[in-house]
């Protein structure tokens, strides 16, 4: 994982690339670590495979540069690069047993045959394949296939692995199971990982860093936990996970990183690092779980709004709840679940104040909108 040691293996500075004059990355300049678990998430179409494949050499950008370990690879040829692919698709060849299709890449590349066969089977070893050296791909599992796949493409040791989107295929138990098994492989072979996904969750639970995009650009690069909790502008915010949105007016400062705003008719503190215009209008930011409901009680009036219960969801650790505010939008609000905390024993119907806790609120200024 990346840490305080660690070393540039791979810069992109401003790749820019085109298709039909229609630009699919825009200068996007990106430094990724050796060792490094890192994601490119985003909406269907907006450049991550097309990223993939100019670090890969499959393609090559229209301007900028690639840095591999400090030398410039722009015109370095795929297979003179140190990086291999994982496809969605696997693409093994059907009429090879698994061993063959491992030994593949090494006989290309002249290593005798004791040495690739050696080589081979350490490594379908390390992705649990040993016993399987001799099946067809036909006579394997999807998940199976797919760590064939991944043996072949580590079986020379590249420097970087590219995967695109290897476990969409996957049925969700064993898409779950290949998560943890590729994170060990990564740690355990310390190569570093470039990982495509859609999937948000996937991201989350994986990446040591997850590069945001949007329309060819980067919207924000950062640990898992700084993405969910700490997002730059409303896109990332709305794009991973769940996300409420509640439009606040700043009425004045209070403290360095507290101002006094309202929300339709009430007043709230906010907290906020970067300095806000007094009469400013701003997007409150809360999480389903950052967010609190009880029975109303006519006496608190700052600090909450009010709603009624419309949809109550048991999700086993969680009740999630949809509560129609009085001033129209709908929330989502997600409670662990305690059957003997009258607090979170809420029927549809009920009245209810909203409140959360301080601080938890992301505020962005309409400058990070995109
Ligand atoms: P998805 O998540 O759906 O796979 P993506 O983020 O990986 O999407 P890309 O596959 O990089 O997106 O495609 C980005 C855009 O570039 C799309 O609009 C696509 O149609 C276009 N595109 C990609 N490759 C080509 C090509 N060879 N010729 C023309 N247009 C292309």
């Amino acid at each position: 994982m990346a840490n305080s040691q660690s070393t540039e293996l791979l810069r992109l500075e401003q790749v820019t690339k085109q298709f039909h004059q229609r630009t699919i990355l825009n200068q996007l300049s990106l430094s990724i670590e050796d060792g490094e678990f890192l994601t490119l998430l985003g909406p269907s179409g907006c450049g991550k495979t097309t990223l993939l494949r100019i670090i890969a050499g499959l393609d090559h950008a229209d301007q900028g540069t690639i840095k591999l370990d400090g030398m410039c690879i722009s015109q370095t040829p795929a297979e003179q690069r140190q990086i291999n692919t994982v496809f969605q698709s696997y693409a093994l060849f059907p009429h090879m047993s698994v061993l063959d299709n491992v030994m593949f890449g090494l006989k290309v590349r002249q290593v005798p045959h004791v040495q690739a066969k050696e080589e081979a089977i350490a490594t379908l070893t390390k992705v649990k394949l040993e016993n399987y050296l001799n099946h067809k791909p036909s006579e394997l599992s999807g998940g199976q296939q797919q760590r064939v796949a991944i043996a072949r493409a580590i079986v020379n040791r590249p420097k970087i692995l590219l995967l695109d989107e290897p476990l969409s295929a996957l049925d969700y138990k064993l898409r779950q199971a290949m998560q943890l098994e590729l994170k060990r492989l990564q740690r355990q072979l310390g190569i570093t990982f470039i990982f495509v996904t859609h999937d948000q969750e996937e991201a989350l639970s994986m990446s040591d860093r997850i590069v945001v995009m949007k329309e060819g650009r980067i919207e924000q690069i950062g640990t898992p936990k700084e993405i969910y909790e700490t997002p730059d502008n409303l896109f990332v915010a709305k794009f991973i996970g769940e996300t409420n949105l509640f439009k606040a007016r700043v009425l004045k400062k209070l403290t360095d990183d507290t101002y006094q705003a309202q929300i339709e008719d009430k007043t709230f503190t906010i907290h906020s690092e970067t300095s806000l215009k007094n009469q400013s209008l701003v997007s409150v930011l809360l999480r389903p779980e950052d967010i609190r409901i009880k029975e109303i009680n006519m006496n608190t009036t700052s600090n909450l709004l009010t709603g009624h219960v419309i949809e109550r969801t048991y999700k086993g650790m969680t009740l999630d709840s949809v509560i129609h505010m009085d001033y129209g939008d709908k929330i989502l609000v997600s409670e662990f679940f305690d059957e003997d905390d009258p607090d979170t024993d809420h029927s549809i119907g009920q009245r209810v104040e909203v409140s959360w806790v301080p601080s938890w609120e992301v505020v962005l200024t309409h400058e990070n909108d995109s």
